[in-house]
């Protein structure tokens, strides 16, 4: 199993990266994205962290372990550019914080996201349908969420996503270890956002294709 959305001390998280990636070995996952929340300025000093512990880990556990961020909050007109700078600076997976029901998320942001090219737009709530089909055009995939509250709306990018054929990916947004769980659950919040058998299957199939895709990229 793949978890590409996860976060550590570096933001908002409790654990250290190290610590995240043991727990996530343990409980038997295939790769991981820590994705901590950046901003214009956080960036800088958040990305080259977890890029370094990413390449220090790399070859020595059973899961491949990816440096990512999570853009968050930023003005939409800032989007692109702190896409641009964490992918410069060693993300391999660049989260955008989608407009989530429960936070004050500004209007405007998935489509930023969309249009700034991130690999994942996380809790996208009331999703439109013209996002959905630029997602679906610009291969930006949607996130289904493991997190409480951020998956009220997962129902509805599940249903919109396959009108219009975008791709969804299961993202657990752990902060704590408590959040943290067995693989087992990633079929089960697929499932429960309505997806079948077949959907599901396609969005564990594109959280590989993302991994294989993101070790391709130059870190630097
Ligand atoms: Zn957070
Ligand atoms: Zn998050």
């Amino acid at each position: 199993m793949i978890d590409l959305h996860t976060h550590t001390l570096l933001s908002d998280g409790e654990l250290i990266p190290t610590e995240l990636a043991r727990r996530f070995e343990v409980l038997g996952y295939r790769a991981l994205a820590m994705t901590d929340h950046v901003d214009t300025g956080m960036v800088e000093t958040v990305v080259p962290v977890l890029a370094r512990v990413a390449a220090d880990l790399a070859g020595e556990m059973e899961m491949t372990v990816l440096a990512g961020a999570e853009v968050t909050h930023c003005r939409p007109r800032h989007i692109a550019r702190v896409v641009e700078r964490a992918r410069r600076l060693g993300a391999r997976i660049v989260v955008v914080h989608g407009e989530s029901p429960v936070e004050p998320v500004i209007e405007g942001t998935n489509r930023a996201a969309i249009e700034a090219g991130c690999d994942i737009l996380a809790h996208p709530g009331r999703l439109t349908e013209s996002d959905a089909r630029l997602a679906a055009e610009r291969g930006v995939l949607l996130e289904i969420s493991g997190r409480a509250g951020h998956s009220l709306t997962n129902g509805h990018v599940a249903r919109l996503a396959r009108e219009v054929g975008a791709q969804v990916i299961y993202g657990s947004d752990s902060h704590d270890v408590g959040d943290l769980k067995p693989p087992e659950n990633v079929e089960r919040v697929l499932a429960g956002a309505g997806l079948g058998t077949k959907e599901i299957q396609a969005a564990l199939a594109a959280a590989e294709r993302l991994v294989a895709r993101a070790l391709e990229r130059e870190g630097q």
